[in-house]
């Protein structure tokens, strides 16, 4: 689970803003196991998402922008290892990514595509749906931005590529589904393979369930599912194959209100992520065997903006309040992220690692 350019103050002050200074913790903060990781990438002290999360999903380090293919040696990327989502597929396992920004942005691309630049959206779709078959994809809709891609000659053009890509979904046996109901529907016809691309605009610019509730806002589209809920459905749909499955889920847009300095914004997608933590807790512990055998891993990819709580000195705040917080900047930052986690592996992500060290405990577990 991904909190994207989330730091540790962040996670203060959204749990401030829920339960007040004194208050409890929040789901994300119950896991037991803590540890650090440093996160630059082989070409930047300061790392993207594409080469943090290229790290994780291959055990490598790569240069900023990279989809898990070293560009240099190959620039289409045809020779390269599998990613630890692809292993867990070859082992028989099921595989999912969930995010709230759009599905083919660089933390969920880096674990089923491999690619040049993080830009190629289009190539990196076609990629989940026909090279690494995703068995569960739900998040935004693809965004105009990414098709400049001249390595790969899709024979498609925009603004035809999304229909092209849903065409290709529906020849490769996905269900699509559009919006809540069609995903609890898919779910209950039990569809081996689901395709979501919710809402292109609630998931590229607007806003979350948690964003509309800090802003006693009630226009938020009932027809949109949060991030818990889009990952209740895919353990639903995952936990169907007895051997198991691999799932990424991304808090995408912590990382995009830092980089505004949004500070509301900041405290809701934190809000937001814990929700979809709270929900694979709850799932985790409503049966020993799952408890037993399920690695949870939160980990976020790089700091953003450099996030301080500089107050309130004086008093506690309490439940409902915004502390008082400043930024260092707006880009990201190469300052440790912290990892928490519990389960299978988790004792050996109890001290400071580097991200390429994720990789290898997360392959140990599976059997590799
Ligand atoms: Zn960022």
């Amino acid at each position: 689970m991904v909190p994207d350019g989330m730091g540790l103050a962040e996670v203060t002050a959204a749990r401030i803003f829920r339960f007040g200074s004194a208050g409890p913790s929040l789901a994300l903060e119950t896991l037991p196991v803590i540890g650090l990781q440093r996160t630059h990438s082989a070409d930047s002290t300061v790392t993207d998402s594409a080469a943090a999360a290229s790290a994780w999903a291959m055990g490598e380090k790569f240069t900023n922008g990279e989809i898990s293919c070293h560009s240099a040696a190959d620039p289409r990327c045809r020779h390269q290892a599998p990613t630890i989502l692809e292993m867990a597929q070859a082992a028989g396992k099921s595989t999912g990514l969930v995010v709230t920004s759009v599905i083919s942005d660089a933390t969920p691309a880096a674990f089923a595509a491999h690619v040049h630049s993080r830009r190629c959206a289009a190539e990196i779709v076609r990629q989940y749906l026909e090279e690494s078959r995703v068995d569960v994809i739900l998040g935004g809709g693809l965004g105009r931005k990414g098709d400049f891609c001249p390595a790969y000659p899709v024979s498609f053009e925009w603004p035809d590529k999304r229909a092209a890509l849903v065409e290709l979904a529906t020849e490769k046996g996905y269900a699509r589904v559009i919006d809540k109901s069609s995903l609890n529907q898919a779910i209950k016809e039990n569809k081996p393979k689901i395709l979501g691309m919710f809402e292109q605009n609630g998931k590229d610019r607007g806003k979350t369930a948690e964003l509309f509730r800090i802003d006693a806002f009630l226009g938020y589209p009932e027809k949109e599912p949060t991030l818990a809920e889009m990952t209740a459905a895919a353990l639903t749909l995952l936990e169907r194959n007895r051997k198991g499955f691999f799932l990424l889920v991304e808090g995408s847009r912590i990382d995009w209100n830092n980089h505004a300095n949004d500070l509301r914004g900041q405290i809701a997608e934190v809000l937001a992520f814990d929700e979809a933590v709270k929900t694979v807790l709850e799932w985790v512990e409503a049966e020993p065997a799952r408890k037993e055998a399920t690695l949870i891993l939160i980990a976020p990819d790089h700091g953003t903006g450099g996030f301080a709580i500089t107050g309130p000195e004086g008093r506690l705040a309490q439940a409902g309040e915004i502390i008082d917080g400043a930024w260092a900047g707006k880009g990201h930052n190469a300052t440790d992220t912290l990892l928490r986690s519990q389960g299978p592996g988790s004792q050996k992500l109890a001290k400071t690692l580097d991200n390429t060290d994720l990789y290898k405990v997360m392959a140990e577990i599976l059997g590799y």
